[in-house]
């Protein structure tokens, strides 16, 4: 009883002491308004938390994680909440305090001579895509959530999307950050310089660490002269080694200005055809393999690049048939075919999914090797490969057969198939935790595949800057 009352008393201290910190404003306090906090995109994790706290500043960030750290208290950084992989969600002790960035938003300053840009983490990626194009430059990280991740969660995460081919993942396009370590003291690494060998690349442990070795509060980033024209085509082509081809031909004649090459399987496509409205597939015969690709330049005839590349395809007998946009309504109706894949995955009843990427020659045959095992576990099960070819990143999903539930698939025969995957994907030299990194979800995963070597020296970087174990915990690394 006495302990109990202890409990219930630190308890009370530390909340008060968050409450100091950061205002009635920063703490949500109402069971409602806590909930959308406790569960993460995809509603397969649900927390507890003893607080949440939406400092100011990078001032009170560290205030909190010095009271956090004092009691013992885990903490759990929370940023736009759209990770796939439960990362910023708390366990169900309800004894970690949740640490949201919302409300550190400001973007500082967007040089375009430097061509950089500096802000808070909490900005959402959309507003800092806006407030470069406002000075005709581009920040050309670009994801599907964007009109709510924040690009501290998009640095936390790594996070790739839509033109990493060209302009790389999050992680390429940082110059300097700030971060608050596990005991609350600020690391400022804040340099905006292209250049810089002073020992350890520091900020690189922070980038893809989902919030297990600091909360990144600030953010120098790297801009790009914005292209003024697009060459948009979606392809029919003749199989996945074919598309392979045409990638590694269109870098070549293109002067490497493909900007997205995307893969979309004739399923994908036709379940996107019957499930969004509007959505129309611009060829009258049905493929099997398809590929949007993106060109972009400073140049107007990047359009004929385009053309002579997929004349060439054609001709070789890589691509059968093309789409070509013609104006900018045309693009987004190609794109949106893209970007609807998920969506309409959703409305067939929902997939399982698994991440994963393998070096792009080896492709076609992981994708044949993947099927066979998919056939030989669940012959019925409907398999959706689609995603970012190439960067060698494809979202291996797979639907149930006609009449079985996502929920039944996921007991059985969801884990047997995911066995054979993951560890062709291994074989084949390639990640399983291609793009949406390891959260809650996959440290099962990354215990698993990861080799020795590497989990040790995880360990002992996350031992090194948090003892205590006090920072995320639970997350990427096994407990
Ligand atoms: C429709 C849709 C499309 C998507 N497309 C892509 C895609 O193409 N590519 C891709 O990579 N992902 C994609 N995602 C996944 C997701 O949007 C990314 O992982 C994104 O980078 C997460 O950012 P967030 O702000 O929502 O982070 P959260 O989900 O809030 O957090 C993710 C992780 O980062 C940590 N974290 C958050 N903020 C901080 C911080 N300031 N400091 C330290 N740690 C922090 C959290 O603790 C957690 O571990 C998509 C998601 C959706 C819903």
């Amino acid at each position: 009883m006495k302990m109990g009352v202890d409990l219930v008393g630190k308890t009370n201290l530390i909340v008060e002491q968050l409450r100091q910190i950061v205002g009635d404003q920063g703490l949500v306090a109402d069971d409602a308004s806590r909930q959308p906090y406790l569960r993460d995109e995809l509603g397969a994790f649900h927390g507890r938390a003893l607080a949440i706290v939406r400092p100011a500043d990078t001032e009170q960030v560290s205030e909190v994680v010095k009271a956090c750290a004092a009691a013992g208290v885990a903490m759990v950084p929370h940023g736009g909440n759209t990770g796939y992989c439960g990362g910023a969600t708390p366990d169900e002790s309800g004894r970690q305090v949740l640490i949201s960035l919302e409300r550190m938003r400001r973007i500082h300053e967007v040089d375009a001579i430097g061509y950089t840009l500096t802000a808070d983490a909490g900005c959402v990626l959309a507003n800092l895509q806006a407030a470069a194009e406002e000075k005709g430059l581009l920040f050309p990280l670009s994801l599907g959530s964007e009109g709510s991740c924040q690009i501290g969660g998009n640095l936390s995460t790594n996070a790739g999307g839509l033109a990493v081919l060209h302009y790389g993942n999050a992680r390429d396009l940082v110059l300097g950050l700030e971060v608050v370590l596990p005991d609350g003291e600020v690391w400022d690494g804040m340099k905006a310089l292209r250049k810089d060998n002073s020992g350890y690349d520091l900020k690189q442990w922070f980038i893809g660490a989902e919030g297990t070795l600091g909360i990144i509060t600030r953010v120098v980033l790297k801009l790009f002269p914005r292209p003024a024209f697009q060459a948009t085509a979606l392809v029919a082509v003749a199989s996945i080694a074919a598309a392979c081809e045409l990638l590694a031909a269109a870098r070549k004649l293109s002067g490497d200005a493909v900007t997205s090459f995307e893969y979309i399987p004739g399923f994908a496509l036709a379940l996107v055809g019957q499930n969004i409205d509007g959505a129309r597939v611009p060829f009258d015969d049905d493929y099997a393999h398809h590929v949007l690709i993106e060109l972009s330049s400073h140049q107007e005839n990047i359009q004929q690049t385009l053309e002579d590349i997929l004349e060439n395809a054609l001709e070789s007998g890589h691509a059968l048939d093309a789409a070509i946009a013609g104006s900018g309504e045309q693009r987004d109706a190609l794109w949106r075919l893209r970007e609807s894949v998920p969506e309409a995955q959703r409305h067939a009843g929902g997939s399982y999914k698994h991440d994963v990427s393998v070096p792009i020659p080896r492709i076609p045959q992981f994708m044949d090797e993947a099927c066979e095992a998919v056939f030989e576990v669940a012959g019925d099960a409907r398999i959706c490969a689609y995603g970012h070819l190439g960067d060698g990143n494809l979202h291996f999903n797979l639907l149930p057969p006609a009449g079985m539930s996502l929920e039944q698939f996921k007991e059985s025969p969801g884990p047997r198939i995911s066995q054979r995957i993951h560890t062709l994907a291994h074989r084949f030299e390639g990640s399983v935790c291609a793009e949406h990194g390891v959260g809650q979800l996959k440290a099962g995963l990354l215990a698993q595949y990861a080799s020795p070597v590497a989990l040790k020296m995880m360990r002992d970087i996350k031992h090194a800057l948090d003892p205590a174990g006090l920072m995320n915990p639970g997350k990427v690394l096994l407990p």
